[in-house]
């Protein structure tokens, strides 16, 4: 048996604080979180390289770097109601929701929905809820949110999203086709006034529904 504390340790001292993180919640968090426990079976043994991996639906954990620097981006306090589109293994999540007092999290197919819920409650992480549907339209009936956080590539920003965000908070997402796509940072200064910043180059699969792309690529709005 691997010894993944220790794995654990190495990866938030090289992979992150090294790398540039500096969010003490953020760090704390990362230290916290059993990744081993959302990644697929077989593939335990990897779970503390600094990459994605497959999961179950043809999708992917992100890499714990981009989870940190997303969450760290979006500026995740403690007191915050998070929203997550695009749950896949339920980690970024869980990881929000050891910084966070709540936190949705959405996910369009149903059986990874399920698996990172029972990951979830299985650890006993009681104020992250998982959801299944379009997270591109949000969660009006939880909406607004201090930090909503999007793990999939759109065509743009949904302006669904940005009108979910508290006055304050802020919006991280990948914008872009596959091969072009970069992270963009939205806050709300203000009721009717967003700002927007580019965080760099990233690689995320599609953000699918109505204010994404459809499956067959195009765009959805
Ligand atoms: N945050 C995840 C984790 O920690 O494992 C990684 C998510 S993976 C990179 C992106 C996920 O977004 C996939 O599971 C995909 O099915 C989901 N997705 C894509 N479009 C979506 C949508 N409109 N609503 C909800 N989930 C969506």
């Amino acid at each position: 048996m691997p010894d993944f504390v220790k794995q654990r340790e190495h990866m938030v001292k090289v992979h992150l604080a090294q790398r540039g993180i500096r969010d003490p919640h953020v760090l704390k968090a990362m230290r916290k979180v059993p990744r081993e426990r959302f990644v697929s079976e077989g593939l335990e043994e990897f779970t503390y390289e600094d990459s994605a991996l497959p999961i179950e639906e043809e999708q992917t954990i992100s890499q714990p770097y981009i989870v940190a620097a997303m969450i760290e981006a979006a500026e995740v306090q403690p007191g915050d109601h998070v929203l997550e589109v695009g749950a896949g293994s339920g980690y970024a999540a869980a990881v929000m929701g050891q910084i966070a007092q709540s936190v949705v999290a959405i996910e369009r197919h149903p059986a990874l929905g399920k698996l990172a819920a029972a990951r979830i409650a299985a650890l006993g992480y009681d104020n992250v809820e998982i959801r299944i549907g379009d997270g591109s339209a949000g969660a009006p009936d939880d909406a607004p949110f201090d930090a909503i956080l999007v793990a999939a590539a759109g065509p743009d920003v949904p302006p669904t999203l940005k009108q979910q965000l508290k006055v304050g908070g802020h919006l991280v997402i990948p914008v872009g086709e596959l091969g072009d796509q970069k992270l963009c940072k939205v806050s709300r200064t203000a009721q009717d006034r967003f700002e927007e910043a580019n965080l760099g180059a990233v690689r995320f699969v599609p953000l699918i529904g109505g204010e994404g792309w459809r499956e067959d690529g195009s765009r959805a709005a």
